[in-house]
């Protein structure tokens, strides 16, 4: 056992952290002016030229297998990529990579969606949240009933991130309701790949954080045949394994967050001076900071452990509900003290503060709430499935 980054891993968090000082925290205050003034964070094809400039330092489809012009870096890589890149919050992803789930489509979806989706000509988004199904993705009511070679789908989607940009949505309906029923929504449902230009309407959700997903409606979408992803009546599995996939990264995100938001923490406590001396010198401070440094510390450990499990090829789906409860509590724990820190000035706009606050309070919801990831935890417990230490 080596608990250290190999020299890999540390030359590439390096590179990272220098693109992210270079390039991206200096475009923070841009990002900030202009979500004040209800813009978008960034100017249209912002995004694709740091894409393309990271490119040029080679980090393009991080997580993309190399026969699809991938760079194929593996998760420990990516969960170091992630913590880097989320010490800003510039809304900025390395490009050149897709859903997991759309590996799984034929030669056909593969040349339509797969690859324009990695080469950044089609953005994607993937629909299982329904108004009466989040946490209880069993409970979804859209349909798919099949007419000729074609499946007619009904229904409304909610909550789906990207959804106001995609240009198809990978979106799951039950297309057998008496196995739907019968296996308890476990089965009877499948995942359609389905173009906008197909008929489908999205609205924009605003949120507390800065960007919004969408809500989308299908009425009477004919979906032809050759659009189903995977299996007929084998969606369910889909969804889930799209979702696992993000979980632990939710962790990662918060790590980074939380390392940025605690150095500011840092210098600002050793400047800011009460009573003749900088609140550095104060007990009460000191142990925030300390803390924070010690929780974000587990966090890491608890992502880096999922991302090394997930590289072994093993099942992390334990390890992925451990580092994305933790992380994202953390998250939500270190903002809150560091705003605390700033007194007043980490309350206002000045400071992106209140911007990771409302951030952070996402990832407790999102790919599975808190007490999801407590109830699978100890499921996993109780019934023996993961033993423990
Ligand atoms: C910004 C945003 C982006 C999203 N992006 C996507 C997306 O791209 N695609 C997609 O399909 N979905 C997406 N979602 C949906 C998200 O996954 C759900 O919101 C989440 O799973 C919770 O579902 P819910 O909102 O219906 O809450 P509910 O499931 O109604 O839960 C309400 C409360 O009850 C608790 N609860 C529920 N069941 C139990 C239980 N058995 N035991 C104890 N407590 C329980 C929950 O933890 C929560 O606190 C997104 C959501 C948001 C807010």
């Amino acid at each position: 056992m080596h608990l250290r980054l190999t020299d890999e891993q540390q030359m590439v968090q390096k590179t990272i952290r220098k693109f992210v000082e270079k390039e991206l925290v200096p475009l923070e205050n841009e990002v900030l002016r202009n979500e004040r003034e209800g813009k978008p964070s960034l100017p249209e094809g912002k995004l694709k030229e740091l894409q393309l400039k990271a490119k040029e330092a080679g980090f393009w489809g991080i997580n993309t297998p190399e026969e699809y012009g991938g760079a194929d870096l593996g998760q420990m890589m990516l969960a170091i990529v992630q913590i880097e890149v989320a010490k800003t919050f510039v809304p900025f992803q390395f490009g050149g990579s897709a859903d997991n789930i759309l590996y799984y489509g034929n030669e056909e979806q593969k040349k339509n969606y797969l690859l324009p989706t990695i080469n950044g000509e089609k953005k994607s988004c993937f629909a299982m949240t329904e108004p009466g199904a989040g946490s209880d993705t069993r409970n979804i009511k859209m349909t798919a009933v099949k007419d000729g070679d074609e499946w007619v789908l009904n229904g409304e989607k909610t909550f789906i991130t990207g959804g106001n940009e995609a240009d198809f949505v990978m979106v799951v309906a039950i297309t057998d309701k008496e196995l739907h029923e019968s296996s308890a929504g476990r089965e009877g449902v499948t995942c359609f790949i389905v173009d906008r230009s197909m008929g489908w309407k999205s609205e924009y959700i605003h949120t507390m954080g800065e960007w919004g997903p969408a809500a989308l409606v299908f009425d009477n979408v004919s979906v032809p045949e050759r659009n189903i992803l995977g299996k007929v009546n084998g969606g369910y599995d889909l969804g889930l394994e799209w979702i696992g996939f993000a979980r632990w990264i939710v962790g990662a995100r918060a790590v980074g967050a939380a390392e940025r938001l605690l150095k500011m923490a840092v210098d600002y406590a050793n400047e800011r001076e009460t009573f003749g001396k900088p609140i550095s010198t104060r007990q009460a401070i000191q142990w925030q900071i300390a803390d924070s440094a010690v929780e974000i510390e587990a966090a890491k450990w608890l992502v880096l452990n999922a991302a090394f499990t997930l590289d072994q090829g093993e099942d992390n789906r334990h390890a992925a509900s451990m580092a994305k409860l933790y992380g994202s509590n953390m998250g939500n724990r270190v903002v809150d003290r560091v705003l605390q820190i700033h007194g007043g000035m980490g309350y206002t706009r000045e400071l992106p503060i209140e911007r990771w606050y409302r951030e952070a309070r996402l990832w407790r919801i999102y790919d599975g709430t808190d007490e999801i990831q407590r109830l699978i935890i100890s499921r996993n417990l109780l019934k023996g499935h993961v033993k423990i230490g």
